[in-house]
């Protein structure tokens, strides 16, 4: 299969529930992350489409699961995010529940992107998100974004603790650094979509049994 062309992404629904997914069949990548880590920009980057992701954050209007599709098979989708502590509990808890159900029974989830800002990363939303996708044995690629903020050794200096404390969780979980604000990273983003969208042939290869 080709990689997908990210540019063709258009918003396909908004979801509260589950049951209102469209058929579990074909491919998603979701991307979550605290509100504010920047996950909107990161995919208005990676589709180059300024206005896909809204980047307003009403909290309450934000609550919804947001899927994009590349192809009839193939789609990006936006997990709601939170942080806000405006946030009222049963909100709190329907969004646990939300994004529990689909990391729990998604069959055609095939990885996550973890946004997180590089200034404050691994908050207990992220720690949370890490420990249903390990349950879930899930892929998980954790960016850290915003990294035009910081200087080059606080740059390795957070990729370097991030990585020891996510070494100690199992199941795939890589990571990079990011900008969305100047587009750093963007290849190496691209990459692992590609490769979790089936569009890696030397991964095609890797699979099939040589006879
Ligand atoms: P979301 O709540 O996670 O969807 O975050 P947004 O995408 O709305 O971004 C939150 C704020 O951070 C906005 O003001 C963005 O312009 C800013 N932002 C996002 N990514 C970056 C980045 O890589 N660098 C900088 N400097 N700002 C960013």
């Amino acid at each position: 299969m080709a990689a997908p062309d990210y540019n063709k992404a258009q918003y396909l629904i908004s979801a509260a529930r589950i049951d209102q997914l469209p058929a579990d069949v074909g491919i998603e990548v979701a991307f979550v992350g605290r509100s504010n880590a920047g996950k909107s920009s990161v995919l208005n980057r990676v589709t180059q489409n300024l206005t896909l992701a809204r980047t307003s954050k009403t909290p309450g209007r934000t609550q919804t699961i947001n899927l994009f599709a590349l192809d009839e098979e193939r789609r990006l989708v936006d997990l709601p995010g939170y942080g806000y502590a405006k946030i009222p509990p049963e909100l709190k808890e329907q969004w646990r529940k939300l994004i529990s159900d689909y990391l729990t029974y998604r069959k055609c989830l095939r990885g996550i992107i973890l946004v997180m800002d590089i200034r404050h990363p691994l908050k207990v939303f992220d720690l949370e998100m890490l420990a249903w996708s390990s349950r879930s044995q899930l892929s998980v690629h954790i960016l850290l974004n915003k990294s035009d903020k910081v200087s080059k050794s606080e740059v390795t200096q957070a990729l370097n603790s991030v990585r020891e404390t996510v070494s100690s969780y199992p199941g795939q979980i890589t990571l990079q650094t990011f900008s969305a604000k100047k587009g750093l990273g963007a290849k190496g983003l691209r990459e692992v979509l590609d490769k979790w969208f089936g569009g890696d042939e030397d991964e095609d290869e890797d699979d099939e049994e040589n006879g």
